[in-house]
This record gives C-alpha cells, sequence and structure tokens, in this order.
C-alpha cells in the first residue's frame, strides 16, 4: 500500500473511531466478532458435507424374492427412500410390518433396514441442525448395516451439546471403523481440545493429513488447523484451568490470575440475567472460555485483527499480562456469551448477522444497552442484504457499520414491545424454529423483515436516539 493510500485509510479510521465515540459506543466493542459461521463443524463445509449421509450414500439391501405385492411394497418403500422422504419411509415400514397379507419373508427383511431408514432420518435430521431430534433415531439406527454412520452421528452430536467424554467415546468407534474419513479426526481433535488434551488434538490433525484420500481443499483445511493448534499449545504450559457453574475457564497462571473470580461472576450472573429476562435456556454443559495471550491471540483464532474476542464455539478472549477486570473487559465477556448462548438456543444454526451481532451488543450491559446516543453521521444505512451476511466480507469501515446498524435494529425492534417481551418471545421460540430466516425469526412477533428494516432505517435517517 503506498503511503499516501495509507495515510488515507488511517484518516478513514480515525474519522470512524471519533464517531463511534460520539455515539457513546466503545469502538472496541463493535470490534467483537463471532464466527458462528465459521465455528469448528462448519468451517470447511467439505469435510463435513462429504461425509454426511444421504438418501444416495446410503443403501437398502436388496430384497428375496417376493410376490406381487410383497413386491409393490418394497418398491413405495424405495421411492420414500431415493427421495429421502425417510420419516414417511419409517411410517409406511411399520404399517407394512403390521399387515396380514404382506409374506413373512419380506416382512423379516424390512425389519432389518429400519435401521437404515432411522440413520437417513437421523442425519436429515443433523443437517439441518436438529441433534435432538436426530437423538432417538441414531440410537437404534446402530444395529443396522452403516452402523459407523450412527455413531458419527451420536458423536457429532455430543460434541454439539459439549459432552465430550461421550463424543470421544463414539468417534473413537467410529475411527475403528472407519480411518479414511478425515472428518471423524477433525471431530476427535475438537473432542480432545475440550478436555484439554492439545498434544493428542495436534497428533489427530496430523494424522487426519496423511491420508491418502485428501482433497487440496481439505489439505488446507487441515493445515489451518495444525497452524491454529500448535499455537494453542505454546500457551498450555502457563495455563490453568477452573471449573466452575456453566463455565470451564482456561487463563494464563503467572499472568490473569486476577481476572479468574471476577470473571466468573460476571458470566454467571449474566446467565442468570440472559435467562430470567430474555428467555434463554440454561446452558446444559459447560462452556468453555480460554484467555489467550494477547500476542498469540490471531495466531490461535486467525480472527480479524481489530478483534477484541470471538466465539467460535468457545469463547476466546485476548487478555494482557496482568490486565485488570474492568467494564471494558465485562463487556467483552457479555458479549461473547451471549453469542454462546444463542448458538445454543438456535441449535447451532446460522442466524441472521444483525440479529446475533445486534443483540450480543444489546446484552453487554449488566442491565442491557437500552440507550443509543445519537452522534451527526452521514453514514447511510446499509442495504438490507448487507445485515443477512457475515460481516468479515465488509470493509472495516462498513463491518463497524454495520455492527452499530445491527444494535440498532434490534433497539429498533425492541422499542415496539413492552419491556423485553418482543425480543423475550423470538428467543424462546428459536429452538422450534427449522429456518432461521430474519423473516422467520420475527414472524414469531406478527413483523417481517422488511417492516423492521424499514423503520429501523427511518429513525437513523432522522437521527433518533433511543
Ligand atoms: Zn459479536
Amino acid at each position: 500500500m503506498s503511503n499516501s493510500r495509507q495515510r488515507i485509510r488511517l484518516f478513514l479510521v480515525l474519522i470512524a473511531f471519533l464517531a463511534l465515540s460520539q455515539d457513546g459506543v466503545r469502538p472496541h466493542i463493535l470490534a467483537t466478532v463471532s464466527q458462528l459461521e465459521t465455528s469448528p463443524l462448519r468451517s470447511a463445509p467439505d469435510l463435513t458435507e462429504k461425509a454426511k449421509p444421504t438418501s444416495e450414500t446410503l443403501h437398502l439391501d436388496s430384497a428375496p424374492q417376493e410376490d406381487g405385492e410383497s413386491k409393490a411394497a418394497e418398491q413405495t418403500l424405495r421411492n420414500l427412500f431415493r427421495e429421502a422422504h425417510f420419516s414417511e419411509a419409517i411410517l409406511i415400514a411399520q404399517n407394512q410390518l403390521r399387515s396380514e397379507t404382506l409374506s413373512v419373508i419380506y416382512k423379516e427383511w424390512l425389519r432389518e433396514q429400519l435401521p437404515t431408514l432411522k440413520l437417513g432420518l437421523a442425519w436429515q435430521f443433523i443437517r439441518q441442525g436438529r441433534c435432538e431430534d436426530a437423538q432417538s433415531y441414531l440410537e437404534p439406527a446402530q444395529k443396522g448395516n452403516s452402523s459407523a454412520l450412527a455413531l458419527k452421528g451420536l458423536g457429532y452430536c455430543a460434541l454439539k451439546r459439549r459432552d465430550s467424554y461421550a463424543a470421544l467415546d463414539y468417534l473413537q468407534h467410529y475411527v475403528e471403523k472407519n480411518p479414511m474419513d478425515p472428518e471423524s479426526y477433525i471431530l476427535l481433535a475438537e473432542a480432545k481440545e475440550s478436555l484439554g488434551l492439545m498434544d493428542e488434538a495436534l497428533q489427530l490433525t496430523q494424522k487426519a493429513q496423511s491420508l491418502e484420500t485428501l482433497t487440496d481443499e481439505e489439505r488446507d483445511e487441515l493445515q489451518h488447523r495444525e497452524q491454529k493448534i500448535t499455537a494453542k499449545l505454546d500457551e498450555v504450559p502457563a495455563q490453568g484451568e477452573i471449573s466452575a457453574g456453566y463455565f470451564l475457564l482456561r487463563f494464563q497462571i503467572q499472568e490473569n490470575q486476577n481476572l479468574v473470580q471476577g470473571s466468573l461472576e460476571i458470566l454467571q450472573n449474566h446467565v442468570q440475567n440472559l435467562v430470567q429476562n430474555l428467555g434463554f435456556e440454561y446452558p446444559t454443559n459447560p462452556i468453555e472460555v480460554i484467555f489467550h495471550r494477547q500476542d498469540n491471540f490471531n495466531r490461535s483464532t486467525h480472527g480479524p485483527e481489530w478483534s477484541s474476542g470471538i466465539y467460535d464455539g468457545r469463547m476466546r478472549i485476548p487478555v494482557q499480562p496482568q490486565q485488570i477486570l474492568d467494564e471494558n473487559l465485562a463487556r467483552v465477556l457479555r458479549h461473547e456469551l451471549t453469542h454462546a448462548m444463542l448458538s445454543e438456543q438456535a441449535r447451532h444454526q446460522f442466524l441472521p448477522r444483525w440479529f446475533q451481532e445486534g443483540l450480543a451488543q444489546f446484552a453487554e450491559c449488566p442491565q442491557f444497552c437500552l440507550s443509543y446516543r445519537f452522534a451527526a453521521t452521514s453514514q447511510r444505512f446499509l442495504n438490507p442484504e448487507a445485515f443477512e451476511q457475515s460481516f468479515q466480507q465488509l470493509s472495516d469501515m462498513e463491518a463497524q457499520l454495520a455492527y452499530r446498524q445491527s444494535l440498532y435494529l434490534i433497539l429498533t425492534l425492541n422499542r415496539q414491545y413492552q419491556g423485553l417481551s418482543g425480543l423475550k418471545q423470538i428467543i424462546q421460540q428459536l429452538p422450534q424454529l427449522n429456518v432461521m430466516s430474519s423473516d422467520q425469526i420475527l414472524s414469531q412477533v406478527g413483523s417481517d423483515y422488511r417492516s423492521l428494516y424499514t423503520l429501523a432505517s427511518e429513525g437513523w435517517t432522522q437521527q433518533k436516539s433511543f
């Protein structure tokens, strides 16, 4: 970059900084980032998609010699299976099993196919982020001809609900049966990392790289992971660990011991706050929080340099040696905790970015940040699509604007309802939603994205404060 361009850039950043400061919102808070859409299990679509069974990769056994009626019954079942109507196929199969006219030999075959049908349905749920629904179909699917894939599903879902020991157990069994699936090593490495076994996590990542069947993209992703784990490994010798309430906190013993007690208190209180006032569910398993050495943070996360915290399935916060627990750090903790709980509430499905970041900022204050003081600014309201995608694609300036305006959208939404009732209703309904589009989540309060966007952008243009 040339010197003059550098100066212009610095100037623009300075302007942005001043504008933000005037609005009474700390720039560094705006710079926190959630990597939900790049969280461990989503970051390499190929690695995760390739190994997720579908009706094309699963198969039903060939049926024995049959009479005409059984042949027709089998055909019905195969058609449903091929079109991935697993739920209907299971119902039909159960009806056929009760039939008095179908042959015994056909029904015997049918009984053996049931686990495969259930496996298909289970993975359909998993692809929709519905591990809880998948669970009851994965258990019986272990008896079928694709039992390994049931183990993988069980391991994957255990990891999602942060039950690391169960995940380890299922995935180790899966790897024994299917040692050529690179994703299984990644999932196993994730479980090891949660258990603090970074050495083993590194070995697994290296082992996956030695598989001959890898694509270039998979190899890149694995190398990327190896670098990040190596960086985290550097911190391990000086790291302490404490388990308290809903949290498992890792920190630098020498440098950050002073932060532990107060941080845990802030986090515990904020869980109560989010549950009682915004309708969140309590975390089912401990949320991991890691205080990274500031100089190691970017190496460990590969997040943007301006980030002051990341949620990538774990809350990662960069801290300085002997840093004190001030309100700035408290806000970062509340912000990332909101991402963590929101991710769980949405069953790890992707939520529109404006909702995630708006709500995380809204929840930075102990009793929620309800006010927004407007400073004179001519920055336009971004177009509606910009709020739905990842802000990491935007320029720094636009990203910061997108953060502020996301908060503005949430505040506009909140103002339409008594107290916090609108937001609470939306959050309470999240676990039941299969599609998490802006329109879907807003339909829970009888609204839609177009109306909210219009209202917010008009307010912004008229510089209305809250
Ligand atoms: Zn954020």
